[in-house]
């Protein structure tokens, strides 16, 4: 039998498009603990492990407004998908 495992306890992001695959603590376009940072799109956030500032965090990625699909920041940030945002 596997172990005990609660997905719902532990939200895992995952890419549609590539394999990245990443917990998050939050989706949305404010994340917590934060004073001045609203997102222009609901993003998957997580803090960023590396730092003590508990106001640093990582972005993930996000679901496209088009396709719905969820997709990592790394191909957000591609200059095609950039380009479909602005328009
Ligand atoms: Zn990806």
């Amino acid at each position: 039998t596997s172990s005990h495992v609660q997905s719902d306890a532990f939200n895992i992001f995952s890419c549609q498009l590539c394999d990245l695959r990443s917990p998050y603590s939050y989706y949305g376009q404010k994340p917590p603990n934060t004073r001045a940072i609203v997102l222009l799109e609901e993003c998957f956030v997580t803090k960023d492990p590396f730092s003590p500032d508990r106001e640093k965090f990582l972005i993930l990625g996000s679901e496209c407004s088009l396709c719905r699909k969820r997709v990592c920041v790394g191909l957000l940030w591609s200059p095609g998908i950039v380009s479909l945002f602005l328009n």
